[in-house]
């Protein structure tokens, strides 16, 4: 029993440290996605519930590692955040999604909205104002159709939150809080925030029960009083469209309507939808 005990142990130890190797393996290769031409974005289309309208998309990431195939950005994600390789590859994000979004009204297509997923580490980064502003001013894009996408556990320090929100806003760009209800973060702050959209976390929609319904609702109800629009995400079903609709959600987004898409695909759905 001793002897055994002594082994699970080892291996135990043995594969904490093939994680450890492996993700820092990983890293190593991060640092040269971009530099690699392995980091793509996909573009996932939103629209308007009442009139079907093509509003927006929303900036995913991609990595193509040149051995391991497509990664997931749930994966690689958390690892740029601690590394902080977040830093360039969030500036690289930002600056792809801006530089398509300009183009796409270039090309003359009907003026989209583009969300970027920013974390916490550009969020609190001094420089992250002046970094946007900087791509903007690069690319040309109108502040008002950035939308930067924050999750409310990045808002916990509610002055600083304030502070950088309302010089977004001054500027004309727009703030989503994403997985909005997952974070446990009291509600007070969305009154003193100056933000555009709340997005309901999928959670709630993947199971209908009676709780989930209720916390849908009241978060709509909630975003009504206060003049900020809806989008549920993650819809997958005619039935959790129908319920959206039923509560005058504004917006949805989700594999329903569509998967998240490279570009090209989203100029072909551009040129057919009504936006
Ligand atoms: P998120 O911001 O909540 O993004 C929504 C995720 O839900 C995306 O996963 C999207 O592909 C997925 N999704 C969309 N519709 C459906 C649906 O109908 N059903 C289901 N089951 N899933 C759906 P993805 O692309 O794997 O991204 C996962 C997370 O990784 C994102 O969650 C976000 O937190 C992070 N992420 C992705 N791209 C970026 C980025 O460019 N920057 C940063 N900082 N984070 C990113
Ligand atoms: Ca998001
Ligand atoms: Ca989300
Ligand atoms: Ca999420």
């Amino acid at each position: 029993a001793k002897d055994q005990g002594k082994s699970t142990y080892c291996l135990f130890t043995q594969e904490m440290n093939n994680d450890m190797i492996e993700k820092t393996l990983l890293e190593m290769d991060l640092r040269q996605a971009i530099s690699r031409n392995e980091m793509e974005l996909h573009y996932q289309p939103q629209y308007d519930m009442k009139t079907g309208r093509m509003t927006g998309v929303e900036a995913l990431a991609r990595w193509n590692h040149s051995k391991k195939g497509l990664i997931s950005p749930g994966q690689f994600i958390p690892i740029a955040e601690e590394s902080g390789i977040i830093l360039p590859i969030g500036l690289w994000i930002l600056e792809t999604a801006c530089k398509q979004a300009k183009q796409w009204q270039e090309q003359g297509f009907p003026n989209i909205r583009m969300s970027v997923n920013v974390s916490i580490r550009q969020f609190k980064q001094p420089a992250f104002i002046n970094n946007v502003l900087k791509v903007l001013q690069k690319t040309g894009l109108d502040p008002c159709y950035l939308n930067i996408e924050i999750t409310e556990s990045m808002t916990t320090d509610v002055d600083y939150s304030q502070k950088i929100l309302q010089q977004l806003h001054n500027e004309g760009i727009h703030v989503s809080i994403d997985d909005f209800g997952t974070g446990y973060s009291s509600l007070s702050y969305l009154s003193k925030f100056p933000i555009t959209h709340l997005k309901i976390d999928q959670v709630f929609l993947q199971d209908l029960s009676s709780s989930n319904t209720a916390i849908i609702k009241t978060i709509i109800d909630l975003a009504k009083n206060l003049s900020i629009d809806v989008i549920a995400e993650g819809v997958e079903t005619d039935e959790q469209a129908l319920f959206l609709s039923t509560l005058r959600c504004d917006e949805v987004q989700g594999f329903l309507y569509s998967r998240p898409l490279p570009k090209h695909e989203i100029e072909k759905l551009l040129q057919t939808v009504p936006v």
